[in-house]
């Protein structure tokens, strides 16, 4: 009996195993068709400079507007496009959909010093084209380098390819600015942060929001910052929802930050406005 209830529970488990595959096949599947067909768009969150709130640029964030389950944030799907390789080709759609309309941005007098944010996975930096494809999309859109700010994980770096050590130097070269996203959630060493060339880190939004929760969770936040200052790097901090967090921010001297308190990731024509009432100010 043992053993039939046992082997009861394999087939439980084997059945599971089997609809999950089944399900990710259907996902990838989607996904391919997805980019085809052109469902993706971008959203753009504002960065501000904290202690003015003035605009300095905006992290794109990809959504798919499927066509029965309506919008489909990211974090649905980024892993599978990432394991089955179509995130090099959904990549460089968000590439040149973001030089495009930076393109547009810029042409609105005064704007020329927005920086627009790009979320990249290891995949991506490592695929043999991404520069080259980089270079061709800056010259189709006339841009410049330093209007792009590329943000990789702390997993990313520990990678520490040859690939993509030589990715990032080329980037450099080109003027891209590079950040480091979720910092504080991964495990990369200070020899890390050293050997790359590295503007800026991203504090994670989990060390902000434990911020308002007593004084001893500001350490983490305040370490964070003093290291990238020492480092002569810029912070970022993510997710600032209340006007305590930013008050404390700007007393620790953080920089730039993002967050609902500020705005929310905005669909294009509301990004649009953004920029607009930035130029007229
Ligand atoms: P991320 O790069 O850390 O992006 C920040 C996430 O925090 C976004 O979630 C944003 O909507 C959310 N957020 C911003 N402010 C606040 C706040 O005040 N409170 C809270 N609770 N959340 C806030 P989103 O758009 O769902 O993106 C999730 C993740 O998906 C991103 O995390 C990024 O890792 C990934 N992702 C997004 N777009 C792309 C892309 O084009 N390519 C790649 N490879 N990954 C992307
Ligand atoms: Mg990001
Ligand atoms: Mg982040
Ligand atoms: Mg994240």
């Amino acid at each position: 009996r043992a053993k039939e209830s046992g082997r009861d529970r394999y087939e439980v488990f084997d059945k599971a195993m089997h609809q999950q595959a089944l399900e990710r096949l259907q996902l990838e599947s989607d996904l391919r068709r997805a980019l085809e067909q052109q469902e993706f768009v971008l959203h753009y969150q504002p960065i501000v400079e904290l202690v003015t709130q003035r605009l300095v640029g905006f992290e794109a964030l990809i959504r798919w507007q499927h066509p029965e389950r309506g919008l489909v944030y990211p974090d649905t799907f980024i892993a599978v496009a990432e394991d089955s390789g179509l995130i090099v080709p959904m990549g460089t759609w968000v590439l040149q959909a973001v030089c495009q309309q930076l393109r547009i941005w810029q042409a609105v007098a005064g704007s020329a010093a927005l920086t627009v944010s790009i979320n990249l996975v290891g995949k991506q930096l490592k695929s043999p084209n991404f520069v080259t494809q980089l270079d061709a999309i800056l010259a189709e859109t006339g841009l410049v380098g330093e209007c792009l700010d590329l943000e990789i994980t702390e997993s990313t770096l520990l990678e520490n390819t040859e690939s993509i050590k030589t990715s990032l130097l080329q980037l450099r070269e080109r003027g891209l600015q590079i950040s480091i996203d979720d910092f504080g959630t991964g495990y990369s060493s200070l020899s890390y942060l050293h050997q790359f060339p590295i503007n800026t880190l991203k504090i994670d939004r989990t060390f902000v929001q434990q911020m308002s929760h007593g004084k001893k969770d500001d350490s983490i936040v305040q370490t964070i910052i003093t290291l990238a200052h020492t480092l002569h790097m810029e912070v970022v901090a993510e997710g600032i929802e209340t006007t305590e967090q930013l008050d404390r921010l700007k007393a620790l001297n953080c920089e730039l930050g993002q967050g609902y308190l500020f705005a929310r990731p905005l669909d294009q024509e509301q990004a649009d406005h953004w920029v607009n009432r930035a130029c007229s100010s």
